[in-house]
């Protein structure tokens, strides 16, 4: 069924998608969306948390289409956001040690030397373990977080930028990288948006 899609998830982080969907929007919200957005093959069968790259691009820009669909554009960021910030929070269980920054010599590194070393991790991570290719780049007192093949909004055509899930993810590894803090994240550039990357800007210094 999956045979013409070319990129994919690993099935750990659909799964991961998907039991954030449930936390933030509930099983029954989760259910409507699926049917909604003619996925009922993965109604009460979420992928297996394995490994294997079997999770296509196109299933996650179409849940995160539907969101905006079914909630209209500003409730669908605002529930993509925090399903964003869910994924980190169920993803560092099982990719933080992978990546390093579980580790106690990471932990005591100073803030700015941690949100740099943690973006390079991270974006190290997805395009090690999946199909989407992060580049970072460090721009003033930025961080430019490219993303150069997008799941999120995998070809779609829309007039403004809607990776919300990525921006929910990268504050709440911000928040929890600095123990505590909120950062100005903020996506400029989206490949829906016919742009060349969808690129998201992080500001290096908290705002509180
Ligand atoms: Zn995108």
């Amino acid at each position: 069924m999956t045979d013409h899609q070319p990129f994919f998830y690993p099935n750990r982080m659909g799964r991961i998608i998907l039991l954030s969907m449930e936390e933030v929007m509930g099983r029954n919200g989760v259910h409507a969306l699926l049917k909604l957005a003619s996925l009922p093959s993965l109604l009460d069968n979420y992928p297996t948390d394995n490994t294997e790259r079997a999770f296509p691009f196109s299933t996650v820009s179409t849940m995160t289409d539907m969101l905006e669909q079914v909630y209209g554009p500003h409730g669908g960021r605002g529930l993509a956001m925090r399903i964003g910030r869910a994924c980190f929070n169920n993803g560092i269980r099982q990719y933080g040690t992978q990546m390093g920054i579980t580790e106690m010599a990471f932990r005591l590194l100073p803030l700015p030397a941690k949100v740099n070393a943690g973006a390079k991790a991270f974006a190290e991570l997805f395009n090690a373990y999946t199909d989407q290719k992060v580049r970072v780049e460090e721009e003033g007192n930025t961080l430019l977080w490219h993303i150069e093949r997008c799941p999120l909004c995998w070809e779609r055509h829309t007039h403004e930028p809607v990776c919300h899930l990525a921006v929910g993810l990268l504050q709440e590894a911000l928040y929890w990288l600095s123990g505590g803090k909120v950062f100005t994240v903020e996506e400029k550039t989206c490949i829906a948006a016919g742009d060349e990357t969808c690129t998201i800007v992080i500001d290096q210094s908290p705002i509180f």
